[in-house]
């Protein structure tokens, strides 16, 4: 079932938000391989058709859940149909991300401030409130947030962004603290410019960038890990400057 022929996670049930391209896709992808039933979520069932076919197509085995993160009701939703269902949630990838790097601040309007803060923070606290509860009952585990390097540096004209990340990271290390006694290991994973549609990669050679796939790769580190082992942050960068 995976690369290696192994389903180290068969029995699990993993979620992914953004799953239906980029990042996500990936992620979603890996955990499928490795024998996690996987929900997909995202904004538009059309969207996340593609991801759930390939899935399908490689022998795994998902579903397709509409969810829009940056609305508590939908994603309420999706964990009481998670929880009835299968009564357990084993991994939650908070991914569902969206970018604005096109303005510095000040010219920056309010509704896409509140666009970018609302998916990228808010929607994670939203994501966490809703699907803890399930984790806690079983004393086990894993929640991964991929943030940005902008969650560690400057990032002009991505300020909005840079901020929504910084804040990611100060809630991924917190809400560690506060699962870490329930068995939940909460990680988060800061990659570089990855090859999506996120940004635009004007004069960089898109074969040097991270790809998807590495980003999958890390995560699928994260939830193999012994149980004793919590590896709570990855710093994930490009081997050569793209
Ligand atoms: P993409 O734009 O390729 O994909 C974003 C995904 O998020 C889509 O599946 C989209 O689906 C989903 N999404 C957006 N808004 C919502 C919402 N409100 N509710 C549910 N799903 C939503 O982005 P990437 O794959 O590049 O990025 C994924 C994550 O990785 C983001 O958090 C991003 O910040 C982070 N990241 C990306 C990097 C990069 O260079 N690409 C670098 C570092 C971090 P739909 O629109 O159908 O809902």
């Amino acid at each position: 079932m995976s690369e290696a022929g192994e389903a180290v996670l068969q029995g699990q049930v993993a979620l992914v938000t953004g799953a239906s391209r980029g990042i996500g896709a990936a992620i979603a992808r890996k955990l499928a391989g490795l024998g996690a039933f996987t929900v997909l979520c995202g904004r538009s069932r059309r969207h996340l058709e593609d991801t759930a076919a390939s899935i399908r197509n490689g022998g795994g085995r998902c579903e397709i859940a509409e969810c829009d993160v940056t609305d508590l009701g939908s994603v309420e939703r999706v964990a009481a149909n998670v929880d009835s269902a299968y009564e357990r949630l084993d991994i939650l990838v908070n991914n569902a991300g969206v970018g604005a790097f096109s303005a510095p601040l000040h010219r920056m309007p309010p509704e896409s401030w509140e666009q970018v803060l609302n998916t990228n923070l808010r929607g994670v606290y939203y994501c966490i409130r809703a699907f803890a509860p399930t984790m806690i009952r079983a004393r086990a585990g894993h929640i991964i947030n991929i943030s940005s390097l902008a969650g560690k540096n400057a990032l002009p004209n991505g300020a909005a962004y840079a901020a929504s990340k910084w804040g990611l990271n100060g809630l991924s290390y917190s809400v560690a603290e506060e699962l870490r006694g329930h068995g939940i290991r909460v990680a988060v994973i800061c990659p570089g410019s990855v090859n999506t549609e996120l940004s635009p990669h004007t004069g960089k050679d898109a074969s040097k960038m991270l790809q998807s796939d590495d980003v999958a790769h890390a995560v699928a580190m994260l939830v193999t890990q012994a149980p004793q082992s919590f590896a709570s942050e990855i710093l994930l960068r490009p081997t050569q400057k793209p």
